[in-house]
């Protein structure tokens, strides 16, 4: 019997993405043995986080890196940092920081929930510009002697009416603010581990347990040395505000196995599986009275990866697209898929194995064909 069988939970098909509430990603090859070799022995984690992070960071062509327990902990760690630096008096103070500088600047255009990591460590986050983009002049008028750091939350491809993020790093690097990219989802491209802090910023955070396929409570911050070592002080083991944010050996061991297969695996070879798992979804569909079926670009946080947005007409179907969508999920296989917007189902290839494809198409048909009776 299977570890999740006996447990009486059923595996999912996820043509959703990598989402924490499916598990996030699958363990890339290398992974498991190396957080099991790593589990045998007793280490300083201290060091062994340091030689991990210095060994990221050279792979990723950064100065430096800190390993975090996600991404959402990399907000509050990075915050914490750019907040009380490693003044001992501070940081024991936080999340209270009434005098010290407590305000973070952030696009209304690119709020994702995930920056109640930013408020976590005590912040007030001071939101500049519209759905439509914002301009250097708000980012200009919103900066005060109070302002800890600015975040970027991108959504992959720079979009028309964004502050380019070389504009805002001028703007706040002649203030002495750090600019902060959270892009834990964007991977691929693997160049996207080191463009952002090329490109300026002060530090990036990515997911350990989405593109990367690591442990699911990792998650990298990679940057200027000195951001790095000021969140080493407010990360665990310390007893400070990241003590609740673990990362043990098996994590640190098992996201640099994780870096160094991404790193070395064929980019190419995944973009063409899927483009074939597109092609074969639509092509389902091809003659369907009710479902229209169509390739879409890019995913959903951006990243260079093809989907297949199918159209319901409800009526026809005799089902609406929520009722489709719980089907799916309560069927055998369990299949997720993603929640598109209106009528639409968003079927992502990114989180599919070759092997699961029939079974996919087989659940989606079943679903999807039209109820006469009603
Ligand atoms: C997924 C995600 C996070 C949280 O990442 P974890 O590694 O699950 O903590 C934070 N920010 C963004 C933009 C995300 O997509």
């Amino acid at each position: 019997m299977g570890i999740y069988e006996e447990l009486g939970i059923r595996p999912v098909i996820n043509a959703n993405a990598t989402l924490t509430r499916l598990g996030g990603s699958r363990l890339a090859p290398g992974v498991a043995e190396a957080m099991a070799e790593a589990g045998q022995s007793f280490v300083d984690l201290r060091a062994l986080q340091r030689a991990v992070g210095a060994e990221i960071a050279r792979l990723t062509h950064n100065e430096a890196c800190y390993v975090s327990s996600g991404a959402a902990a990399g907000l509050t760690l990075v915050t914490a940092a750019c907040i009380a630096g490693t003044d001992p008096e501070r940081r024991e103070r936080l999340p209270f920081t009434a005098d010290l500088k407590n305000e973070v600047i952030i696009h209304s255009h690119t709020r994702v929930q995930y920056d109640f990591g930013v408020r976590m460590a005590g912040v007030r986050l001071v939101e500049i510009g519209s759905p439509a983009g914002t301009s250097t002049n708000e980012l200009i008028a919103a900066i005060t002697p109070r302002t800890a750091a600015m975040f970027f939350f991108p959504r992959g491809q720079e979009e028309r009416g964004e502050l380019p993020l070389e504009a805002a790093v001028e703007i706040c690097h002649a203030r002495g603010i750090p600019v902060i990219v959270d892009a834990a989802a964007q991977l691929p491209p693997k160049s996207n581990l080191w463009s952002f802090t090329q490109r300026g910023a002060d530090a990036v955070i990515f997911s350990g347990g989405k593109g990367l396929r690591g442990p699911q409570p990792t998650g990298l911050i990679l940057g200027k040395r000195e951001l790095i070592e000021a969140i080493t002080h407010h990360g665990p083991p310390n007893p400070f505000i990241g003590r609740g944010m673990k990362v043990g050996k098996e994590e640190l061991c098992g996201i640099l196995a994780a870096v160094r297969w991404y790193l070395d695996h064929d980019e190419t070879q995944d973009a063409a599986f899927y483009e074939l798992a597109v092609a074969e979804v639509v092509r389902a569909f091809e003659a369907h009275p009710a479902v229209s079926a169509r390739r879409i670009w890019p995913c959903e946080a951006g990243q260079p990866i093809p989907r297949t947005e199918l159209l319901l007409d409800e009526a026809r179907l005799g089902r609406t697209r929520d009722e489709v969508l719980t089907a799916l999920r309560n069927g055998e296989p369990s299949v997720e898929v993603g929640e598109g917007l209106g009528a639409t189902l968003w079927i992502n290839p990114q989180t599919l194995e070759p092997q699961e494809l029939p079974l996919l198409l087989e659940r989606l048909e079943q679903e999807l064909q039209v109820l006469s009776h009603k």
